[in-house]
């Protein structure tokens, strides 16, 4: 068992964390001030190859492999959390589902100008009554002569503020709950589909979450994604790779603040000496460290497992659950470590400790990954 990245896998890591530390961490502090979508980041985060990093070279992907997809998410993320779950976003939960379960008339449609940029992608799953308990769908799709026509509202909905394709969930068979959900690629701009709110949120701001009203918005056959009825197979699917890439953006966000604690610590005098000195402090970064390190070993572990299995539900639940509150644990000490300096508001840490909180709600609750854990440790 060799625990090593390969020289490909890290020399990519070099190469978006030098795109990361050159192009995103200067404009991180601007983009959580503001809360505004950062539109020529995310276009110039294309260009490194970061909208598709798994989607084949023939679709304009990177066409590489999930680690390298993790690492890459991971050194943007100590940049700005907010543009690494833009690209998980545009990544595993929408280009990635297009990818996998599209026809060949959708891939040529949006596949190419998912990864290049051109365009950008939205999930649209949580509704008001379906965050954890995502099959209670009430948004319905029926089918008449035409197509379908889609009726509902979507709830914190990221990337939506510039999204250019929405991929919708919507119930054709009510009764049937998860089996009778269905999938539909909705071009943002569909008569009936109305951007009703932007939430306010206390961490990644800038990531462009809005509402989604969807009143008689009519779409053909051609927009079903996969089958009638496979809406949440494809769902839970999607959310394998995403829960990974939100493993490795708490990662990010975790060591970033861990260099922010060992930075301070290393250069505050307190009682006549620098308080890395201390071992209450020395114990503090040390735990983190090592929080981090375990966290990274399992989204690597999960990475892997998403390349090379049809299902990876068990180990991305793993990893996004120890990873994000792991990287919550960091935030948290560096924030003991710089005290008031990191409680001051627009500090670097206070923004981390705000980002963090996020990765333990979206893409499924640290109890709802408990509960994919249990199930499977119980069966
Ligand atoms: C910043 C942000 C971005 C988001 N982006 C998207 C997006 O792009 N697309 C999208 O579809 N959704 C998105 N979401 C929605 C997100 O996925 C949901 O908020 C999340 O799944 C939780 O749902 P909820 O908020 O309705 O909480 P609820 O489901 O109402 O849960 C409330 C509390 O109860 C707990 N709970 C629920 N059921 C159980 C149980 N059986 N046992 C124990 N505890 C339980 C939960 O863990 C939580 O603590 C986003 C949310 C945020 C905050």
């Amino acid at each position: 068992m060799i625990l090593e990245l390969t020289d490909e896998q890290k020399a990519f890591q070099q190469r978006i964390a030098a795109f990361a530390a050159e192009h995103v961490a200067a404009r991180a502090a601007a983009i959580d001030e503001s809360g505004d979508f950062p539109r020529e980041l995310v276009q110039a985060a294309a260009t490194e190859g970061l909208l598709g990093v798994t989607i084949p070279t023939s679709w304009g992907g990177a066409g590489l492999d999930y680690v390298s997809y993790a690492i890459a998410i991971e050194a943007v993320a100590r940049a700005s959390a907010v543009l690494a779950v833009i690209a998980a976003v545009n990544n595993s939960l929408v280009a990635e589902p297009i990818e996998r379960f599209g026809s060949d008339t959708q891939k040529q449609a949006w596949l190419k100008r998912l990864v290049s940029g051109e365009a950008l992608g939205a999930f649209a799953l949580s509704e008001e009554h379906a965050g954890s308990d995502a099959a209670n769908q009430q948004t319905v799709a029926r089918l008449d002569e035409r197509g379908y026509v889609l009726s509902g509202r979507k709830v914190w909905v990221a990337n939506a503020a510039a999204a250019d394709i929405v991929i919708v969930f919507a119930a054709t068979q009510p009764v049937a709950a998860g089996r009778g959900i269905t999938a539909f690629l909705v071009p943002i701009d569909t008569p009936g589909l109305t951007r009703v709110a932007t939430a306010d949120s206390l961490g990644v701001r800038g990531l462009g979450c809005m509402d989604l009203e969807l009143q008689d918005v009519r779409v053909d056959a051609d927009a079903l994604l996969g089958s009638p009825g496979e809406g949440f197979h494809i769902a839970m699917w999607a959310l394998d790779g995403g829960r990974v890439a939100i493993a490795a953006q708490a990662l990010g966000v975790g060591a970033a603040a861990l260099h922010e604690a060992l930075d301070y610590a290393r250069g505050r005098e307190v009682f006549g000496q620098p308080i890395a000195n201390y071992q209450a402090i020395q114990w503090m970064l040390a735990d983190a460290a090592t929080d981090l390190e375990a966290a990274r070993m399992l989204t690597y572990k999960a990475a892997d497992a998403r390349q090379r299995q049809a299902r990876a539900t068990v180990e991305a639940s793993m990893a996004k659950l120890f990873a994000s509150e792991a990287a919550h644990r960091a935030a948290d000490k560096a924030m003991q470590i710089l005290a008031s300096k990191g409680y001051r508001r627009g500090s670097v840490v206070e923004r981390l400790f705000r980002d963090v909180r996020a990765t333990e709600i979206y893409q499924g609750t640290s109890e709802v990954q408990r509960m994919v854990i249990a199930a499977h440790v119980i069966s």
